[in-house]
């Protein structure tokens, strides 16, 4: 069975093996405290002498150390082992065989150069003759290995199954999708690979946004067993965008890796691809994908739409033209840049002139509008303040132009409570207002006025993707998909659709 990659991480295998040594050291200690208690045997002693080379008395500490030291080493062991691929302890037996390994390493340890050089000048200290003849005797060196083979042992075996039932997958890479048990991936290869007429049934997602990685989680949870179900997701980034944050990173208080993840990441039991959904037959299930290899198909059983929307101009270029928006990790850094920029030139200006520099006009009363007014806001009176001191604060406008008479319409009355907090840190909100037409440097509004910017950031309005709209089936006026009440496509039952994609409607 070639096609098996195990795959498990170091820093999980590490603290497995910890928590093995930690419950071998107690193991350990059964017998010896056995021995004292029955024979007259005084392995506690030991313990003392230990405990004496840190200058203590108290044989707790020498425990301690015992188990510290004795933990490191079996760390140390099972990161070579593993380092070097010569034993990996994802099998019970190998985990007994590491175990076993690392108790040797250990007693050899112990017994040359911590026995001579670290403990036996402190026995000096003893005057009593049998307690040292006996701390040297053979049977305490026979006490020895077999207590830290019984140490290894426990810790082999515990590490072992930890590392099978929590950390390890186990990795096709014919089909490059991973399973959480071996029996799960066995079956995967004898079904797939040796059975000779397998027949999947194919779920494709179309989106690697909230939408998307969702639903990719469930499904993959869902169908974990399931060895007949081929998962794939296909979206043009490689990464998922924690989007609400996109603001925090225009002014540069997040880095881009604070909020970009790999879909590749969250994709166990699926396949991924980068590319670009051109178009979707949705009657003869197959699904149209750019990508840099040139054009390709997939064909599906089952479709998951969560392609989320573009940002839309109402068709009006110059908006267009002369806008940023803030959809992607582009759109912030171009913010951020833009911003700095426009401190620079102000800072060099007479205060009569700073305000044509550092004018900031934010279009949208939706979360990206709002949550971008704020952000930018304190940003700039903050730079303003601490690094640009011939900048007047006076001269500083940000607006925010919303639509609507009030912003935030998905959050109730909690937008009343936004506006005034923005209002309050010297946000101007312009409401019922839309912004009609711009020029390089003005906006026209909806009320007749022309007003002056040096920054205008477009949050305004969102359109279908263009598959999306070139889809047969119902869509909204904005070219939104309608689904019924279990996200299905109404002519297509298994054809699904979620996210900002959509338009959903209670039908009961
Ligand atoms: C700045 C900002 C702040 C926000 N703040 C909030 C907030 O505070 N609270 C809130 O509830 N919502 C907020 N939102 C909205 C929220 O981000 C969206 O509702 C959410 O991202 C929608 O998820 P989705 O999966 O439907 O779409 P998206 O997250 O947009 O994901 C769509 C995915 O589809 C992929 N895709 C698109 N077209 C194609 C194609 N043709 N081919 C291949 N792949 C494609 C994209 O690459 C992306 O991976 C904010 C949005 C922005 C921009």
């Amino acid at each position: 069975m070639k096609s098996l990659i195990v795959d498990f991480s170091i820093k999980k295998e590490v603290f497995f093996i910890t928590l093995g040594s930690i419950l071998g050291a107690f193991v350990m200690l059964i017998p010896n405290f056995l021995s004292d208690a029955l024979t007259n045997s005084e392995f506690y002693m030991f313990w003392i002498i230990t405990a004496r080379t840190l200058g203590s008395s108290d044989y707790l500490v020498g425990i301690f150390v015992h188990f510290g030291v004795a933990t490191i080493i079996g760390i140390v062991v099972g990161t070579i082992l593993y380092k070097t691929k010569i034993l990996n302890i994802s099998k019970i037996s190998n985990g007994l065989l590491f175990g076993i390994f690392a108790g040797f390493v250990v007693t050899v340890i112990f017994t040359i150069p911590v026995q001579y050089f670290w403990i036996q000048p402190v026995t000096a200290e003893i005057n009593n003759t049998a307690t040292l003849n006996f701390v040297f005797s053979e049977e305490f060196l026979l006490k020895l290995f077999l207590t830290h083979f019984l140490w290894g042992g426990t810790l082999g075996i515990l590490a072992s199954v930890l590392i099978t039932k929590k950390g390890m997958r186990y990795r096709c890479h014919k089909c490059d999708v991973e399973f959480s048990k071996l029996s799960i991936f066995e079956e995967h290869y004898q079904y797939i690979h040796v059975s000779s007429h397998p027949h999947t049934q194919k779920i494709v997602i179309l989106g690697g946004g909230y939408a998307g990685v969702g639903v990719l989680e469930k499904i993959q949870k869902r169908f974990e067993k399931d060895v007949d179900v081929d998962i794939s997701i296909i979206s043009e980034n490689n990464y998922f965008l924690h989007t609400p944050m996109l603001p925090e990173l225009s002014t540069g208080t997040i880095e881009p890796r604070h909020i970009a993840t790999p879909i590749r990441n969250f994709c166990k039991r699926a396949r991924f691809y980068q590319a670009k959904v051109t178009n979707v037959n949705l009657d003869m299930k197959s699904v149209t994908i750019n990508t840099v290899n040139g054009e390709n198909k997939i064909s599906y059983d089952y479709l998951v739409i969560a392609a989320g929307t573009k940002t839309g101009f109402f068709g009006n270029e110059n908006l267009q033209k002369y806008s940023v928006t803030i959809k992607s990790l582009q759109d912030a850094s171009i913010i951020r840049n833009q911003i700095i920029t426009q401190l620079e030139l102000a800072d060099q200006q007479e205060v009569v002139n700073q305000a044509q520099f550092l004018s900031f006009f934010i279009v949208g009363g939706g979360f990206s509008g709002v949550e971008t007014a704020g952000e930018i806001n304190e940003f700039i009176r903050e730079s303003a303040e601490k690094y640009y001191r011939n900048i007047e604060s006076n001269s500083i406008r940000v607006c925010l132009i919303a639509a609507r008479d009030h912003i935030l319409p998905e959050i109730g009355s909690l937008g009343k409570y936004a506006a005034k907090s923005l209002e309050k840190s010297g946000v101007k909100i312009l409401y019922n207002t839309k912004v009609t037409d711009a020029t390089s440097s003005n906006v026209s509004l909806s009320d007749g006025s022309t007003l002056h910017y040096s920054m205008l950031i477009w949050a305004g309005g969102n359109q279908s993707q263009s598959f999306v709209k070139s889809l047969d089936t119902k869509h909204d006026k904005s070219g939104k998909i309608i689904v019924d009440q279990y996200l299905r496509l109404p002519k297509y039952s298994n054809v699904f659709a979620l996210g900002d994609c959509i338009y959903f409607r209670f039908y009961w």
